[in-house]
């Protein structure tokens, strides 16, 4: 890789072997990615259980490559969190939330919630909350609309985390504790943080109608949810059965292939724009 001027690389790939090129190639495209204006949102409908009404979309960051096609975050996440790229692209993540939301609410969609994913590095980001708010104030987009995810790791974590959920609280959005079971669970957190959603994570779906144990957590997930007055999300929803099941023990919101999987905003419009 070969530097020219202020962040721009060429890559020679023809010296490179294949294994060569998947890691340490990406790293470097990594850093072009965002001024080449490559990355792309993809919106996952979440669905309110009972009455099917479309609650909001998560927001589901890719990667369209010029060489190799339209990449998942898994094969670039890590990477961009490894070089502290990731708050960067998260920031352009909320932005371009923000924008499309207020785009579909200006064109006549039912007004919905975008849901946007926050790494731990963003989240501990002195000027996350300014720019959220910058945000909110450019778009002129009403704060109910935007949701974060976090993970309870970084709930956990720090101490500065509650400062940053009441401040974020204080805009005005709504804040989500994603993947819930999966990382450092002290349930201390729960009642203490201004928290309005739990999302059960996929690997205790997917197994719900297999796996007692999955399915003893998840209702025991649901019944501490709503005790604590918070909203339980599923995803990774696929079947009837695991939708049944879920309704069956009055989980609020689902997401899942079972209803939609991740949608370009053009495919988003083509649904749920009705003129
Ligand atoms: P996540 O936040 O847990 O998102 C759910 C993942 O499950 C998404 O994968 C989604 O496409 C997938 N999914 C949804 N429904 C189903 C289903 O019914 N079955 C199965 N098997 N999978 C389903 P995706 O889009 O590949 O994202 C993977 C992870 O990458 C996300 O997991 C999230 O942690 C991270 N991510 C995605 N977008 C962003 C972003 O903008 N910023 C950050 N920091 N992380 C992101
Ligand atoms: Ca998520
Ligand atoms: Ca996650
Ligand atoms: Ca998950």
């Amino acid at each position: 890789a070969k530097a020219q001027g202020k962040n721009q690389f060429v890559i020679h790939t023809s010296d490179l072997s294949d294994e060569m090129i998947s890691e340490s190639v990406l790293e470097i495209e990594l850093r072009n990615a965002l001024e080449n204006d490559e990355f792309v949102l993809h919106y996952q409908p979440q669905i309110h259980t009972v009455s099917k009404e479309l609650i909001g979309f998560e927001a589901l960051i890719r990667w369209q490559h010029p060489r190799l096609g339209m990449l998942e975050p898994g094969r670039f996440i890590r990477l961009a969190e490894e070089n502290g790229l990731i708050t960067q692209i998260g920031e352009w993540v909320i932005n371009e939330a923000c924008l499309q939301n207020k785009k579909w609410q200006h064109a006549g969609m039912t007004p919905v919630k975008i849901s946007v994913n926050l790494s731990t590095q963003q989240f501990l980001t002195r000027n996350l909350i300014s720019y959220v708010e910058e945000v909110l104030d450019r778009t002129a987009l009403n704060p109910k609309y935007l949701v974060v995810e976090i993970t309870e790791n970084m709930a956990m974590e720090y101490e500065y985390s509650i400062y940053v959920l009441k401040e974020l609280k204080k805009l005005g959005i709504g804040i989500s504790i994603d993947d819930f079971g999966t990382g450092y669970s002290s349930l201390n957190y729960l009642k203490n943080f201004p928290i309005d959603y739990i999302k059960i994570d996929k690997s205790f779906v997917s197994e719900l109608m297999n796996d007692e144990n999955d399915a003893i957590i998840v209702v025991a997930t649901i019944t501490l949810a709503h005790n604590l007055h918070k909203e339980v999300i599923a995803e990774g929803v696929e079947t009837q059965e695991q939708l049944e099941f879920l309704k069956k023990h009055n989980c609020d919101i689902i997401q899942g292939y079972f209803f939609s999987k991740p949608l370009s905003a053009c495919e988003i419009e083509k649904v749920y724009l009705l003129h």
